[in-house]
């Protein structure tokens, strides 16, 4: 029998009624003849909860407990959901991660996947049961509990659809699909009927959370096919596929939001060969994630080296590049923690002329000043004031034309 993977997130098993609505959803997909994998995350706001918890008790909770604490949260939710499906007629057994072999390295709090013991899972579809697995979570060799990071239920359920071959994953979420940007700051944005892995990639990346971006990474690979939809209304959501219809007329296919981010400028590093390597080669040390890095020759003897990382690590980053900057002969460093950075992406980039004109010239008539742009071959980005970055995110939308349905785009 063909298998189906249904994902929940926490908002859409928050409660007992929204439990029994998602048990439903379940229960219409086996009536239609299919076998089905349920991954659920923790109820509501659960896991924030607990992070509280912990950091009431222990301002620096060992990550090894955290993980073995947080876990709990998709535990609870998956046995009740089994309930409620035995309470409908429908037999069905929970599982956690550690119980289905969901083997994951033993990078705590942040943990991937190696591999998923498909068997368990069968054998239970086998005989007709629903399955459900807790998402977030896997044990490591020495079986302590590992999770897979936040909003990494997604990871979960992607990683069972390829390790079943199931036809199809269900992302369940409270939006109705994957829309141009996020519809809750602009609230026109048009909702997509597809979107290449890429360029979700590239927008998970760059702040869209409607998807975990190793969840898309492990869909790439093993051509898992995505469906994200609306867990409380019965609407059609956004395939996430390899090629879409119309690829090579659609330029720019969504606009994305970053906050929560710093920019280190390095000024007048020496211009010598392997400074670059040993600034980042320090910071990895450090396990800094950093963003985007720009550096330029400012002259024979200097250059200037900038790069973005995540706000929560600039205690470490300032720690390692005052360890760092004498080496480097470095003259001065400037620090902004006040930045956000506004994307477009779009895999028609790749084919078109004049995007970085457009996005520049519609943040000029918005008035925004912006500090520093990077690109890929599908992505431009630019790091602009946070307290503008909503405006400069409208202005980018408006001048795609992200608030229409692309068959009304302008063709260019
Ligand atoms: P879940 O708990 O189901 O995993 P999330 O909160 O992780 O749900 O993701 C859904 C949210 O993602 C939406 O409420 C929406 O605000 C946000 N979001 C951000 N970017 C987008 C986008 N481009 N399209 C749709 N939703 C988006
Ligand atoms: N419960 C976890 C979180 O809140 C995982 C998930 O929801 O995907 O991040
Ligand atoms: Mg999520």
């Amino acid at each position: 029998m063909a298998i189906i993977v249904q994902k929940f997130g926490g908002t859409s098993v928050a409660d007992a009624e929204k439990i029994r609505r998602a048990a439903k959803r379940v229960i219409d997909t086996v009536k239609k003849g299919f076998s089905v994998v349920v991954v659920a995350s923790a109820r509501g706001k659960q896991t924030d909860e607990l992070i509280a918890d912990a950091l009431e008790l222990n301002p620096n909770p060992p990550k090894r407990e955290l993980d073995q604490l947080l876990s709990t949260g998709e535990q609870q939710t998956v046995s009740l959901f089994a309930m409620a499906l035995e309470a409908a007629g429908y037999e069905a057994i929970s599982f956690t991660g550690s119980q289905i072999r969901m083997l994951t390295d033993s990078v705590h709090t942040s943990a991937r996947i190696k591999s998923i013991g498909a068997d368990r899972i069968r054998k239970q579809l086998d005989e007709g049961k629903i399955v459900l697995v807790a998402g977030f979570q896997g044990i490591d060799d020495d079986e302590n509990i590992t999770t897979l990071g936040r909003g990494g239920s997604d990871t979960s359920a992607v990683a069972i659809a390829a390790a079943l071959e199931a036809v199809e994953c269900e992302i369940y979420t409270d939006v109705d699909g994957i829309y141009t940007t996020d519809p809750r700051i602009f609230k026109s944005a048009a909702k997509m009927q597809y979107i290449t892995y890429d360029e979700m990639l590239e927008m998970a990346s760059l702040g869209a959370g409607v998807l975990y971006g190793r969840a898309v990474e492990v869909g790439k690979n093993y051509r898992v096919r995505i469906h994200v939809r609306s867990s409380s209304e019965e609407t059609e959501g956004t395939i996430i596929t390899c090629e879409v219809p119309q690829m090579e007329d659609i330029v720019v296919s969504g606009a994305t939001i970053q906050r929560d981010l710093a920019k280190i400028d390095l000024v007048g590093v020496d211009n010598k060969p392997g400074n670059a390597a040993k600034l980042f080669a320090h910071l990895a040390k450090a396990k800094i994630v950093i963003n985007d890095i720009i550096q330029t020759e400012v002259s024979v003897e200097k250059a200037n080296l900038s790069f973005t990382i995540g706000v929560a690590d600039l205690p470490d980053a300032q720690k390692a590049i005052e360890q760092i900057k004498g080496t480097l002969n470095c003259e001065s460093v400037f620090i902004r923690d006040d930045i956000a950075e506004v994307s477009v992406v779009g895999v028609g980039m790749r084919s078109h002329f004049g995007v970085a004109d457009a996005m520049f010239t519609a943040l000029a008539k918005a008035e925004i000043n912006v500090d520093s742009i990077t690109t890929s071959e599908i992505r431009i980005s630019c790091v602009v004031d946070k307290n503008v970055a909503e405006k400069a995110l409208k202005a980018v939308c408006l001048a795609f034309e992200l608030d229409k349905p692309v068959e009304q785009r302008k063709k260019n």
